[in-house]
């Protein structure tokens, strides 16, 4: 079969690796030659023996090769990833408005691509029609602007991309561009995160509808640049002043790192409020499969105007009073009434939005509950303890606010314990205690600082504890 690979120079790093891979040993580095980055990079000799195999493009952990051959483009046949059904978004074909084509249009939306979790939010965000993105560099995240600003969508669907000049202002930035019924978003890590509570605060309650996204790391203050869960308490509690909530993601795949882009657009959008999305530096920085959303336009103004009649766009003025959106009252009943609203509207989304997963739970006489990526190496686990003959079962908050409380509570009812796998000191165990009101035995394992756990480490607290 004849097959033909496109290699992009420019983002190789010259580790050779798809050179040992290729069984017909028709890639080498170029000789004397450099990218703008200064990295040798690879190059194909004797192209017309290519067959296509695609044994380069998938060594390769830059996702830096595709692959062609009859049929069309592949750059590598894998199984779908095991997305709950529930959050595989079903995208609509809308209309086109004066958009500008979509740079990815034309592929498929069942293509896989391969590429780091940072990578695949900033390709969610063109394709899911956002506006707009403000963000401020700071490992390990930077992929996200970085992407963007590589892709330059704003040369294509329109979306502005902006490097602010601080964490401070890009959290402004979109208090001001939600604040006009547009779909933004920034992100960062979690000192950056830090710096953005009072905007957050501010956004509540005038329910402006964001998306932010905190690629955690090991803190507290500038901490480490490794992975962490330690902002759980920050985002599910709130660091800002007053009543509030934000809605909170936790991803634990690249896919989900997709996937919750537009999910985050929707929530935000159907209830007015921020949402979160909790991921940390394992899931931002890790390549992994994955199938990116089909691209959808972004929102006409007249669409705007439709949605979002709250919004401080100026649309539709000369028929209507002007719109307000600010958190200052004057009058406390005035400000207490407001509150009120916002709490009805939080119980609505702790009835209607809370999403989990569960795995081997039925005859689990033992759980463990972790979410993002050490709920990944507590999959380990359970598949380890269950070779023992240990029934362990494990339940994965998908969004930590709502927090899955009847499931937990139900569950507590089932099992002999639980051991709560956190990368930080012991937070959501606070939430799972509360859920199962003192009916079962409750234990923590973390690690902190940036510190990513081995299987057998969970395990040998839970032998500790329970065995
Ligand atoms: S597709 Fe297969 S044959 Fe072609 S360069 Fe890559 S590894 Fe070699
Ligand atoms: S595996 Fe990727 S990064 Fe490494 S040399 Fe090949 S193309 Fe470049």
């Amino acid at each position: 079969m004849q097959g033909a690979i496109e290699i992009n120079q420019e983002r190789c790093k010259g580790c050779r690796l798809c050179a040992v891979a290729c069984p017909l040993g028709l890639l080498d580095l170029a000789k004397r030659k450099v990218n703008r980055k200064g990295y040798p990079y690879v190059e194909q000799h004797d192209k017309e023996k290519c067959t296509g195999c695609t044994a380069c493009a998938i060594v390769c952990p830059d996702g830096c090769i595709s692959v062609y051959r009859e049929g069309g483009l592949r750059r590598a046949k894998v199984p779908q990833q095991t997305t709950p059904e529930v959050f595989q978004t079903a995208y609509t074909e809308s209309e086109k408005g004066n958009q500008l084509p979509h740079p990815e249009e034309a592929q498929s939306s069942q293509e896989v691509h391969l590429m780091k979790g940072n990578e695949a939010i900033a390709h969610a965000a063109i394709r899911c029609g956002c506006d707009g993105y403000f963000g401020y560099p700071i490992t390990p995240q930077s992929e996200i602007l970085e992407t963007l600003t590589q892709l330059k969508p704003w040369e294509t669907t329109g979306m502005v991309v902006l490097q602010a000049e601080s964490e401070v202002a890009a959290i402004n930035m979109l208090y001001g561009g939600g604040g006009s019924g547009k779909r933004v978003m920034t992100s960062s890590s979690s000192p950056g995160i830090a710096l953005m509570q009072e905007g957050i605060s501010y956004m509540t309650i005038t329910e402006i509808p964001t998306l932010i996204i905190n690629v955690q790391r090991g803190g507290p203050g500038l901490g480490t640049i490794q992975p962490s869960q330690s902002d759980y308490r920050q985002a599910t509690v709130g660091g800002g002043n007053g009543d509030y909530r934000v809605i909170v993601l936790a991803p634990w795949s690249v896919q989900e790192m997709a996937d919750f882009v537009d999910l985050g657009f929707e929530l935000a959008f159907k209830y007015r409020n921020p949402v979160m999305m909790l991921s940390d530096g394992v899931i931002g920085q890790m390549m992994e499969k994955v199938i990116l959303p089909t691209p959808k336009p972004r929102r006409t103004e007249e669409q705007i105007a439709k949605e979002c009649p709250w919004a401080t766009n100026g649309h539709g003025l000369k028929g209507r009073k002007p719109n307000i959106l600010t958190s200052l009252e004057m009058i406390p009943l005035e400000m207490e009434r407001r509150n009120l609203e916002m709490q009805k509207k939080y119980a609505q989304v702790e009835r209607d939005e809370v999403r989990y997963e569960s795995y081997q739970t039925e005859d689990a006489e033992y759980l463990i509950m972790a979410f993002g990526s050490i709920a990944r190496i507590s999959m380990e686990v359970v598949g380890i303890l269950r070779s023992k003959g240990i029934r362990i079962g494990l339940l994965r908050p998908i969004t930590l606010w709502p927090f899955p409380e009847k499931e937990v509570a139900r569950l507590g009812k089932q099992v002999k314990g639980i051991i709560v796998a956190e990368m930080n000191a012991g937070q959501m165990i606070d939430d799972v205690r509360k859920a199962v009101c003192g009916s079962t035995k409750v234990i923590h394992f973390g690690r902190l600082g940036g510190v990513v756990p081995e299987p057998n480490e969970i395990i040998s607290q839970f032998e500790q504890d329970f065995l």
